[in-house]
């Protein structure tokens, strides 16, 4: 009998296997050994922490639940949204979590049980834990944009969660007719990844420019100002005038409603018919961290920052998009750092000693064309129990450089994504 290598596709069905067994196991907790942590979601902050946790302690157990079979990254989603790259780019499995000996839970976390410390994953397997680290992401409020609700989504796509959202808003854009509109509406504050729609805007805006010259598009912005705004506006007079426009809240650019049957965007000062329109509504923690009570009324979640332990729940620590995290934007740098200190204060706690202060950093690339990069970047450190930007420490790409230090950078944008996703999943 011939042996064959484990592929990709073998270790995504055996996860399969793993998880419909799961849902066949009698309902009582999983025996573990202690200490144990759990971390649901495996994403940049989850896949982090579970394999910096394993790295400080290979002993210690560290459980990993993740709704998705293989993980799908935000970062230079936009590009698949422009046709300059393919979503396969975008997606990572878990075979070298698992292999680092991290036991890969697949299924949803739905409930936590605090006093009993136990999580409910899918319809009733129960994991015991001493520490549980919550790395959902982030979940749309649905209730917060009307006329946008999930069939509204399949219309008018956010595409803020990477996946069949940012295909379907590429084919849109590649069935539109040259001449179209095309408009954004970005939210207020606070949301994932705060150049995001703008790096967005950019990269539709090249499309356009390239392949359908005649079209426009249009910024609707909830804000009156956004990350690396100059940065961005300089490079769009240069290279996309006439095409690109943004209103500003005061110039009445917030979305109050949408109608999806005519992709008709409403604000306070008129209505805007578009040929696409991506929607890109307010958001929330993802919906664990509400239903494990770590979030406050704003839909996020409040830490402490040495720790990343909730305010609201002790042995529950939750890092990356879903939390309240002072002047640190929410980007996959900012998850991955987070993840390191918190796996760091957890594997002290295990042990009953004081975590240290620590410094965290986070560093931003976008595309404004595929051969244009800008940077934002900061060191953030606890000040009164909020993370504060430590003044001075960062900073943004020189305004007046020349193009080919836009085009280094475009090139450090893309050394640094496959730096992290390789730290992270590789
Ligand atoms: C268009 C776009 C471009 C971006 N570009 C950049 C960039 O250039 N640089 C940068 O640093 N950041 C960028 N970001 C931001 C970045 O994607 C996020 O900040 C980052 O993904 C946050 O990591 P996270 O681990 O908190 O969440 P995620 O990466 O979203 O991971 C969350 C994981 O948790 C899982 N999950 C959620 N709930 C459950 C549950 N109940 N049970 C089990 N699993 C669950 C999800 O399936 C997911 O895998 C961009 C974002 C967007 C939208």
């Amino acid at each position: 009998m011939t042996r064959r290598r484990k592929t990709r596709r073998d270790f995504l069905a055996s996860s399969a296997a793993l998880a419909a067994s799961a849902a066949l196991m009698p309902r009582p907790a999983i025996a573990q050994a202690e200490p144990h942590v759990v971390v649901v979601g495996g994403g940049f902050a989850g896949a982090s922490v579970a394999r910096a946790l394993k790295q400080l302690d290979p002993r210690l157990p560290v459980t990993l639940v993740e709704a998705n079979r293989a993980f799908t990254a935000c970062p230079f989603s936009n590009g698949v949204i422009a046709g300059l790259r393919d979503l396969s780019a975008q997606q990572f499995s878990y075979e070298k979590v698992v292999a680092d000996g991290i036991v890969l839970a697949p299924g949803t976390a739905n409930l936590v049980d605090t006093q009993a410390r136990t999580l409910i994953v899918g319809d009733g397997v129960r994991l015991r834990y001493d520490r549980l680290v919550l790395a959902p992401g982030i979940d749309i409020r649905w209730d917060a944009l009307p006329g946008y609700d999930l069939p509204a989504a399949e219309r008018m796509p956010h595409a803020w969660k990477a996946g069949e959202q940012t295909l379907l808003l590429r084919r849109q854009l590649e069935a539109m007719e040259d001449g179209g509109l095309v408009v954004i509406s970005a939210p207020a504050n606070p949301f994932r990844c705060p150049p995001g729609p703008y790096e967005r805007a950019s990269l539709i805006a090249h499309y356009l420019k390239t392949k359908k010259p005649r079209s426009k598009l249009i910024i609707l912005d909830a804000k009156d100002a956004f990350s690396k705004q100059r940065l961005f506006q300089n490079a769009w007079k240069e290279l996309y005038p006439g095409l690109l426009e943004w209103v500003s809240l005061s110039m009445g650019g917030k979305v109050t409603a949408v109608e999806p049957a005519t992709n008709t965007l409403v604000t306070d000062f008129g209505r805007h018919d578009a040929k696409v329109a991506n929607v890109i509504p307010p958001q929330k923690a993802g919906r664990i961290a509400e239903l494990a009570g770590v979030a406050d009324r704003t839909g996020w979640c409040p830490i402490d920052p040495v720790t990343f332990e909730s305010k609201l729940v002790p042995n529950i620590h939750v890092i990356g998009d879903a939390t309240i995290a002072g002047g640190m934007p929410k980007s996959a740098f900012t998850a991955n750092a987070q993840a390191k200190v918190c796996a760091a204060a957890v594997a002290k706690l295990l042990k009953g000693e004081t975590p240290p202060e620590p410094k965290l950093i986070n560093t931003c690339y976008s595309l404004v064309a595929p051969d244009y990069g800008i940077h934002v970047a900061g060191v953030y450190r606890p000040v009164n129990g909020v993370l504060t930007e430590i003044e001075g420490s960062g900073g943004v790409s020189k305004a007046d450089a020349p193009r080919d230090v836009r085009a280094m950078e475009a090139t450090f944008a893309d050394s640094w994504f496959k730096t992290i996703t390789s730290e992270v999943f590789g």
